[in-house]
């Protein structure tokens, strides 16, 4: 057993900032003199009303959200947003177009067809997901409801460098492995939905940022639940959403202002992943097969040139505190995810576990 906290490299759920997590230990049993733990509180009593207010707030100021979007937090994860995308954005079309850049686009694609025709506007599936299409072999459909994208692919590490071009189409992004990694022009998106998991908060909670116009028009017959205009119409409190996420996501969004906010993100984020990069780089026992301006700042996957290694190594880096380092089970190999909360002590650790299990295996 672990005495000292471990760096933990999952994928999500993932890190929490220690700060957050101490604030939150500190308030747990009476949160600022309620007498009583957010957990417990009614959602529509006038503290978490505050909290939750305050979370919003936070989150507009750091992303510098424009007015006419709305920011939604909703429940079924991202895995939802695969279904309520199609079901809120189609308005009377048939179409939409779709980038396919990994396992999670494929879900998103798969569950998209269950709605409308899908058109493919540009594939890396041949290459083994190791790339991004170039913007300028994008192939859009015209008559398109919408585009929707994975800006960064969580199980094959590789991230778009540019922000797909799709004129007065709207473009739907699952961030959900990079908001907040660093500043975004969120006007350049119709649609943005994120799993908290990873870089926001606990799992439970789902972010979405929708622009106002693509409110309002869902398919016919849909749940209510399935509805943005639901979640608009009730400030996300149509039914019980989860409290306590959404309490720990607006610490986690304060935690971010307190440290400079998302352009100081991007360059702690761009140090972290460049250490462990040239880790892999540098030796020709590590290996990552993404190519160079597609390779993702949060989730770096490697594999050893001898995989019969991969157990010692996982256990040897489990003894030096460095955990969960197992690459998705649909690919194998490892799979270190960096994200906000993994401080650059943690990814010195493994950068250095890592040149000495090189040189003693
Ligand atoms: N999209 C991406 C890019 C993801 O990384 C994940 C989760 N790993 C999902 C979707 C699915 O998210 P959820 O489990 O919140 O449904």
């Amino acid at each position: 057993m672990h005495k000292e906290r471990v760096f933990n490299f999952s994928a999500g759920p993932a890190m929490l900032p220690t700060e957050v997590l101490e604030q939150a230990q500190a308030e747990i049993l009476n949160w600022q003199g309620s007498g009583m733990s957010v957990m417990e509180m009614s959602h529509r009593g006038k503290e978490f009303i505050a909290i939750a207010t305050a979370a919003e707030q936070n989150l507009r100021n750091l992303l510098t959200i424009p007015n006419n979007y709305k920011v939604l937090f909703v429940q079924g994860g991202a895995s939802a947003q695969f279904a309520m995308v199609p079901v809120n954005l189609l308005r009377g079309k048939t179409r939409a177009s779709y980038i396919n850049t990994g396992i999670w686009s494929k879900k998103a694609i798969a569950e998209a067809a269950r709605y409308c025709k899908v058109h493919i506007a540009g594939s890396t599936e041949d290459a083994g997901f190791d790339q991004i299409p170039p913007a300028v072999e994008l192939d859009i459909a015209s008559d398109s409801a919408y585009v929707h994208y994975t800006p960064n692919e969580t199980i094959g590490g590789v991230e778009f460098d540019y922000i797909p071009d799709t004129g007065d189409i709207p473009l739907v992004a699952d961030m959900s492995s990079s908001i907040l990694s660093g500043p975004l022009d969120v006007s350049k998106f119709g649609v943005i939905y994120a799993g908290a998991q990873k870089n926001i908060g606990p799992a439970g909670l789902t972010i979405v940022i929708v622009r106002e116009d693509l409110i309002g028009e869902p398919l016919a017959n849909q749940p209510t639940m399935f509805d943005y205009k639901t979640y608009v119409d009730a400030d996300s409190m149509y039914n019980t959403p989860p409290t306590y996420a959404w309490y720990l996501a607006g610490l986690v969004f304060k935690w971010l202002k307190d440290k400079g906010g998302l352009e100081a993100m991007a360059r702690i984020n761009q140090a972290k992943a460049e250490k462990l990069y040239t880790t892999i780089d540098s030796s020709n026992f590590y290996k990552n097969p993404v190519v160079l301006h597609n390779r993702s700042l949060m989730n770096v996957p490697f594999t050893l040139a001898d995989n019969t290694k991969e157990n010692y190594f996982l256990e040897e880096a489990k003894l030096n505190g460095l955990v969960t380092l197992k690459g998705h089970r649909s690919v194998g190999g490892m799979r270190a995810s960096i994200y906000n909360a993994m401080p650059m002590a943690g990814v010195d650790a493994l950068a250095e576990f890592m040149r000495e299990f090189e040189k003693h295996v």
